[in-house]
């Protein structure tokens, strides 16, 4: 978010200053919610309000797949499960993939005319000049996904720990998913007579997404 005109500021979630004058730090900066709700200065990372603000930002992200139970307590533990299995899943993923294929350069190739002396194009197309430029390395959606999933998986921890939450159940929470999701594999592998393929792993995480929303 940058820094002088963020579009959210703490001020507009009512954060003010001791003269009475709203925030204009970034909504949520210096907390585990960032572009969300006050900042770290105005109550932002009280752990009761930096554990409902991480809990309503999962709600609202589609990726939890499915409702949370409503106290924050549970629904951040039901978070860290989830995002776990998501975590579990993609390594998986990951684990399978070559090297070459986890981040390729991305080439741009433009054709020009040659230029002759004096700044002019050349109009001969026999002279077209090739130029190719190695953008930055494009990452491949599984690693992307598995970072990501990775990231959420420490600020739910983190906010859970901070407000309170055993890190006994935190722990278990974590650990959770993995038999599942290598039972899920195991099956399907045994199944298919083969290892999973790009398209069979969209297809059980598309199943795993699903399973996710129903009511348990
Ligand atoms: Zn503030």
């Amino acid at each position: 978010m940058p820094k002088g005109h963020p579009s959210v500021t703490c001020g507009d979630e009512g954060g003010k200053s001791k003269a009475g004058k709203p925030c204009g730090r970034a909504a949520g900066a210096g907390t585990l919610h960032n572009g969300k709700g006050r900042c770290s200065r105005h109550g932002g990372s009280l752990p009761g309000v930096q554990l409902a603000a991480v809990v309503e930002e999962a709600r609202d992200s589609g990726l939890m797949g499915g409702p949370l139970p409503v106290a924050p307590g549970q629904a951040i533990l039901e978070c860290i499960a989830r995002t776990n299995t998501q975590v579990m899943y993609w390594t998986g993923v990951v684990e399978q993939l070559e090297a070459q294929e986890l981040a390729k350069p991305t080439a741009t190739v433009t054709r020009r005319p040659r230029r002759l002396t004096g700044g002019a194009d050349d109009p001969d197309p026999k002279h077209i000049v090739v130029e190719t430029t190695l953008g930055p390395a494009d990452i491949h959606y599984a690693l992307k996904a598995k970072t990501q999933a990775e990231d959420r998986l420490v600020t739910y921890s983190k906010a859970a720990l901070q407000a309170g939450v055993e890190d006994r159940m935190v722990k278990l929470a974590e650990f959770q998913a993995l038999p599942f999701v290598e039972l899920l594999r195991f099956i399907e592998e045994k199944r298919l007579g083969r290892e999973l393929t790009d398209e069979d792993n969209r297809q059980l995480h598309a199943a795993l997404e699903e399973f996710n929303t129903i009511d348990k």
